[in-house]
C-alpha cells in the first residue's frame, strides 16, 4: 500500500473510533435507569439552617423539601465570583399562602452583580470561597 492511501485509511479508522466513543457517551448518559429527569441541587434550609444536597425532578420550583426537617424551605446556594461568596438569593412572597419564592433575576445581594451561578460542592477551590453573604429575610 502506498503511503498516502495508508494515511487516509488511518484517518478513517480514527474518525470511526471517535464516532464510536461519542455514541457510547450519549448512550451512557441516557440510560432510563439513571432517571435523567432528576437533578442534584445543593441548598440551605431556611427553616432549620441545615445545608443539604438533594435530588429533585427537573423543573421543581424552590423551596424544595428539606431532607433534615422535611419543611418546604430548601433554597439553592448561589455563588458570586466577584465577591467570591455564596449566598441565598432574595426571597419574596409572590402569592399569599404560598411559600416565599426566589426573586428573578438572581443578583448578588451585596455587589448587585448578575454574574452569578448555582453553587455545587467541588465547583470551586476552597481558597476561592471567602464565605457566605448574610441570609435573606425569611418569613415562613
Ligand atoms: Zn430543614
Ligand atoms: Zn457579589
Amino acid at each position: 500500500m502506498a503511503a498516502p492511501q495508508k494515511n487516509v485509511l488511518l484517518t478513517v479508522i480514527a474518525v470511526v473510533a471517535l464516532l464510536g466513543a461519542g455514541f457510547m457517551f450519549f448512550r451512557g448518559g441516557g440510560r432510563a435507569s439513571d432517571a435523567p429527569d432528576r437533578i442534584q441541587l445543593h441548598g440551605l434550609c431556611m427553616s432549620c439552617k441545615t445545608e443539604s444536597t438533594t435530588t429533585v425532578r427537573f423543573g421543581t420550583r424552590e423551596p424544595l423539601p428539606c431532607p433534615s426537617c422535611k419543611a418546604d424551605a430548601l433554597y439553592q446556594w448561589q455563588f458570586c465570583p466577584d465577591c467570591q461568596k455564596r449566598f441565598i438569593p432574595q426571597l419574596e412572597r409572590q402569592v399569599a399562602g404560598e411559600p416565599m419564592r426566589v426573586v428573578i433575576p438572581i443578583r448578588c445581594p451585596v455587589c448587585g452583580g448578575s454574574n452569578v451561578t448555582v453553587f455545587m460542592p467541588g465547583m470551586y477551590d476552597a481558597s476561592d470561597i471567602k464565605g457566605d453573604h448574610p441570609l435573606p429575610k425569611w418569613e415562613p
